[in-house]
């Protein structure tokens, strides 16, 4: 089991595509100090854990940062963190990345160009990034266990400098580059997304990238999670060497991987981005099920990974035989269930009885031409 905690909504960037920009300024609704301990043995506590991600927000921009860190320390448990990493560098937050369960940290840095992350971040931070990217990999040098990520979302507006940024990262020897998609959402105040022929197009940059320097680049370290396994397969098929793309994990629905999200005020949820609600009627769009959402300053989280009916549920639903059937071109993919099990949004927010990936049929039939 792995926990995804949101800690907190609290951010001080100004991001143009913040799904939570309505809410990060004045947000104050967080646990308080007393219930940190309370939550944190109760995840401890949970069978068969694997670790903790610490999320946002920014979740060092949490008010008791130090003591959730410490607890996770106490009860031995694995963790991490995603964040923009603003002030790493001062050497604020040394204690906890030294600690021997602090595993990784993902830092989100969008370019290697100063002006893009100042327009995308509406602040002018690539450098302050750069210093607590460097300090991070200080500290590894004294805690082994600690390993360095980027994430950098591929976007309309960075798609030309993702490989400067990649060679940039590739540089410093961090553990994983991660390329991520770019999820649209409706509080975003920007529209950043990368269309299929815009996408195809950074596929083929990126392969003559690799056929011509790719020997600078540790290719085990790059994480395209923003590319479908079938397009993996796709820009394997444009390399010359045998050093292929690897496939990882990026395309697993976190519902298959016995992952739980947690949120700031210790609700629990099978996912991030569906609550409460699963079932969702396909005509009116309206739910059909309200479902109870259980909280871990009451129960532990086996009892609510077992007994909550939306886990309940949500776990059925993952277990049908003809899951995926209406899915195209899963139904017929290699990869289907083997290391993609696609997001299970697609088929609620599908109003037909056929759910379509397209950008996948597109890369099947380039594979096919
Ligand atoms: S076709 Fe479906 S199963 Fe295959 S890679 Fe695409 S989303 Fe995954
Ligand atoms: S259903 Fe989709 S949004 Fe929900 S956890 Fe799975 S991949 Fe994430």
């Amino acid at each position: 089991m792995f926990v995804k905690w949101n800690l907190t909504k609290k951010c001080k960037m100004n991001c143009k595509f913040c799904h939570n920009a309505l809410d990060r300024i004045g947000w104050d609704f967080d646990i308080d100090e007393d219930s940190v301990e309370k939550v944190v043995k109760k995840i401890g506590n949970a069978s068969q854990l694997k670790g903790v991600s610490l999320l946002g927000g920014d979740p060092l921009e949490y008010e008791h940062i130090l003591k959730v860190c410490k607890n996770l320390d106490t009860y031995r448990i694995p963790y991490g963190f995603i964040t923009a990493g603003e002030n790493i560098y001062t050497g604020k937050f040394d204690e906890i990345f030294s600690s021997k369960y602090c595993h990784f940290v993902g830092l989100s840095i969008d370019s290697s160009n100063k002006k893009t992350v100042k327009y995308i971040r509406g602040k002018d931070i690539l450098n302050k990034q750069l210093g607590s990217l460097d300090h991070l990999l200080e500290i590894k040098k004294t805690n082994p266990n600690l390993k360095i990520h980027t994430n950098t979302i591929l976007m309309n507006i960075n798609k030309g400098e993702i490989i400067d940024t990649i060679q940039l990262f590739s540089s410093k020897n961090v553990n994983k580059i991660q390329i991520l998609g770019y999820q649209n959402n409706s509080h975003s105040k920007d529209r950043f997304n990368i269309n299929f022929s815009e996408e195809l197009e950074f596929v083929l940059e990126l392969s003559k990238f690799l056929n011509m320097q790719g020997y600078l680049l540790n290719r085990e370290s790059l994480e395209l999670c923003f590319l479908s396994e079938i397009g993996k397969d796709y820009l394997n098929s444009l390399l010359f060497d045998d050093n292929q793309i690897t496939y990882g994990n990026s395309s697993v629905c976190p519902i298959f991987r016995e992952s739980l999200f947690v949120s700031n005020d210790g609700f629990v949820y099978p996912c991030d981005a569906y609550k409460p609600y699963f079932e969702i009627d396909k005509y009116s769009q309206e739910p059909t099920k309200i479902y109870p959402v259980d909280n871990l300053r009451e129960k532990s989280i086996d009892k609510i990974y077992n007994e909550n009916e939306f886990f309940i549920d949500i776990k059925e639903k993952i277990m049908e035989k003809d899951l995926y059937s209406n899915w195209e071109p899963c139904n017929s993919c290699s990869h289907l269930m083997k290391n993609c099990f696609p997001c299970l949004l697609n088929e609620v927010n599908n109003k037909s009885n056929e759910v379509l990936i397209e950008k996948c049929k597109e890369y099947k039939f380039l594979l096919k031409s």
